[in-house]
């Protein structure tokens, strides 16, 4: 019997915030290619449902898909360090680390108390250098490897009444730019992914906020985040997750230090 194998067979992929949202649609993309994937999260339960039910839905002809969790709070360097090398020692070494567990909080720059600053760091900026700093020495060990950071269009441009996770997610970006100059003869690409509004809880949380403050319907408050999308639609996490699976390829190879936007065309 010929067995095929997808693009990223005997590849270990890490996807931190893995267990909904954007991070549950790459892990289903990087299980089509065909790596092991491991969801990196702190909700025990929500990361055990994720993975059986893409277990399940992935199954085939070999068996269940290959996916497990790991309880992990990116902004906890001890907690990181943990997580990712119980991660490698149950599955082998990352090979890709998708760095996309994040927050989004908004207020008025005048009502950013540095809790929230520090928050914002904390989980989109920190977290992305700790989680990176744990997965790197095996990526460098092994010559290949590729880090994807989930930033934002955030990232790349201002928005108002988001200063903190706007500034975090343009610290993801400049980061990912020095790494991949630092890298680029290690086999090893750095990349990051910038989605527009997606449809997930965050954006679902950004709907009820702007019905509860300015009395407007669901399907105006949605129409209102799509605005700035020339499509005039909410990105869908599969999208984004697309994007993230094409990076991972070997073919993708030259694309490094680069901040691909899914944003229907928001940001050129
Ligand atoms: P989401 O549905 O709210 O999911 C966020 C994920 O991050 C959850 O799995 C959450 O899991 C995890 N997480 C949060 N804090 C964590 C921490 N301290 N340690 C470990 N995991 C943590 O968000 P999403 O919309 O899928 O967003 C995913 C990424 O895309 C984020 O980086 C976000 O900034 C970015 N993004 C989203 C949009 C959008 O419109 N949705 C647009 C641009 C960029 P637990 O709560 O179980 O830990």
């Amino acid at each position: 019997m010929i067995m095929s194998h997808g693009p990223l067979h005997g590849k270990h992929a890490l996807v931190t915030g893995g267990g909904r949202g954007i991070g549950s649609a790459i892990a289903h993309a990087l299980l089509l290619q065909d790596a092991r994937v491991t969801l990196a999260g702190r909700t025990e339960a929500v990361l055990a449902k994720t993975a059986s039910e893409l277990a399940t839905a992935l199954a085939n002809a070999s068996g269940p898909a290959d996916i497990d969790f790991v309880t992990i709070d990116v902004a906890d360097r001890e907690s990181v360090d943990l997580a990712l090398a119980e991660a490698a020692r149950r599955h082998g070494r990352i090979d890709i680390l998708v760095n996309n567990a994040g927050q989004a909080a908004s207020a008025p720059f005048g009502k950013t108390g540095s809790d929230i600053w520090r928050q914002m760091m904390a989980v989109n900026l920190d977290g992305t250098y700790h989680c990176i700093q744990a997965a790197l020495p095996g990526m460098l060990a092994a010559g290949w490897g590729r880090i994807i950071n989930i930033a934002s269009t955030a990232g790349l441009t201002g928005y108002a009444y988001v200063s903190a996770y706007c500034a975090a997610k343009h610290g993801v970006i400049g980061l990912t730019r020095s790494l991949a100059l630092e890298l680029a003869t290690k086999g090893i690409t750095v990349n990051a992914v910038c989605p527009g509004y997606t449809e997930t809880d965050i954006v679902r949380d950004a709907i009820a906020n702007i019905m509860a403050k300015t009395g407007r319907s669901e399907e105006q408050a949605r129409a209102e985040l799509a605005a700035g999308n020339p499509q005039k639609q909410l990105i869908q996490p599969d999208q984004v997750a697309d994007a993230v699976a094409w990076l991972c390829q070997p073919g993708a190879g030259a694309m490094t230090g680069q901040s691909l936007a899914v944003a229907g065309g928001e940001i050129m």
